[in-house]
């Protein structure tokens, strides 16, 4: 390791002590750590050695290399990272083939006390590995041999997480993330499209205050950063909870800041920093600059957080495979099918009342007898007995068009309209 204090590289770069402090506290805030600890976190960074880095590219578009690059001025991260030791970076090297791939493994002979090994990129296990190569091998052997040497291995952005895009739906390459290709060596993780270079630089710089890698969850990722719920700590989180909603692009609400949940924001069901940490130096993220969250720090991203622009069904608790979508489309369909019986049902309901009361409005005129006669014959029938075809001395029926119908009778009907 280089024998330069970190503190005295950053101060021949400009830094003040006061933007050395300020710095300190930012990474407190970071990893999640009280303020409190911004001291000892400034006393550590000052005294401590730059940490040779060596980074491999696999599959990958190069958005975590312009990650970090870009944590441009005024970051203080970017005096942090630009004091880091990067003894190997394919796109940062000038030299090209043959003396690039001695730069690498020298710088491994070179740090026998470790280094980190930065992966970026979805390792591929397809066609044995040819879908990468480098200097002619695949990037797995690459990534294997760089990493059984390093002191841990941070695997930055989705790609390097999971497989990112070049895993999504099956792809052909079998991409997948560096985890499981490596070893079971210290690995972390640090999914993003791309990874926030704030979190790149908080994880190393944990290393150098407590000696220690940051707290992991399950999959390797640092609690600090993917402990919580972007949705919680959304500055339009208070639109969310007054039902506050932007309903199309540009509209008055998304002009107000309001809530993109309705426009397909992932945030309630993606875990990260992004609203604390922002990007481009801290001066923004995608929600604050008018996009919804797409989900891009969660696992399978590309397949499980899809469409962008959509809202994500809710799951049923218990029912892994149901979600409230698909009740709410069942519930639809149950309700659409009740009423329809309803209604078929009154149908018949009213018209049985319309015959039972032309009956009764027969047997008033004219004799229940009658009535009962008119009641056994089809209602066409009933007139036709009245226009003279009647039993001789049976009584004369009236048609039962001169007979007031009670059914259609002014405010009789339970639905004001006509019954025949
Ligand atoms: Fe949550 Fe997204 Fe709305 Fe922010 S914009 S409050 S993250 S749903």
């Amino acid at each position: 390791m280089d024998d330069q204090g970190l503190y005295a590289a950053l101060v021949q770069r400009g830094m003040t002590r006061r933007s050395f402090l300020k710095f300190s506290t930012a990474m407190a805030a970071a990893l999640a750590l009280p303020v409190s600890y911004a001291p000892r976190i400034a006393e550590a960074v000052a005294t401590a050695k730059r940490l040779p880095v060596i980074w491999v590219r696999a599959q990958t578009c190069g958005g975590n290399t312009e990650s970090f690059l870009r944590a441009a001025d005024p970051s203080i991260s970017t005096m942090l990272l630009e004091t880091l030791s990067i003894e190997y970076h394919e796109s940062l090297l000038a030299s090209a083939g043959a003396g690039t791939e001695l730069t690498r493994t020298e710088a491994m002979a070179r740090y026998p006390e470790g280094y980190v090994a930065v992966i970026e990129g979805a390792i591929p296990e397809g066609a044995s590995g040819a879908y990468c190569l480098v200097g002619g091998r695949p990037v797995r052997d690459v990534a294997r041999e760089v990493c059984d040497g390093a002191l841990a291995t941070i695997a930055v952005g989705s790609c390097a997480f999971d497989g990112g895009i070049a895993a999504a739906n099956n792809a052909l390459t079998d991409a997948k993330g560096v985890r499981g290709v490596v070893g079971d060596g210290t690995l972390i993780t640090l999914p993003g499209c791309p990874m926030n270079v704030v979190n790149l630089t908080s994880v190393i710089v944990h290393y150098l205050t407590f000696h220690e890698w940051p707290p992991l969850d399950q999959r390797n990722r640092p609690l600090s950063v993917y402990g919580n719920l972007i949705h919680n700590e959304c500055e339009r989180r208070p639109h969310f909870e007054f039902g506050e909603f932007a309903l199309s692009w540009g509209d008055e609400g998304a002009q107000r800041g309001w809530c993109l949940y309705k426009l397909g924001c992932k945030g309630p069901e993606s875990m990260g920093n992004c609203p604390t940490a922002r990007y481009g130096a801290g001066v923004s993220w995608n929600v604050r600059a008018g996009h919804g969250c797409v989900g891009c720090v969660m696992p399978d991203f590309w397949d499980q957080m899809g469409p962008a622009y959509k809202r994500l069904p809710a799951p049923v608790p218990f029912l892994p495979n149901v979600t409230t979508d698909m009740v709410g489309a069942a519930m639809v369909v149950g309700v659409g099918a009740a009423a329809g019986v309803h209604a078929l049902g009154m149908g018949v309901r009213f018209k049985r009342r319309a015959r039972n009361e032309r009956r009764e409005a027969l047997a008033a005129a004219e004799g229940v007898a009658v009535a009962e006669a008119v009641d056994a014959l089809p209602p066409d029938e009933v007139t036709a007995d009245a226009a003279g075809t009647a039993p001789e001395g049976a009584p004369v029926v009236t048609p039962v068009a001169d007979v007031p119908d009670p059914a259609t009778a002014e405010g009789d009907s339970p639905t004001g309209a006509e019954v025949r």
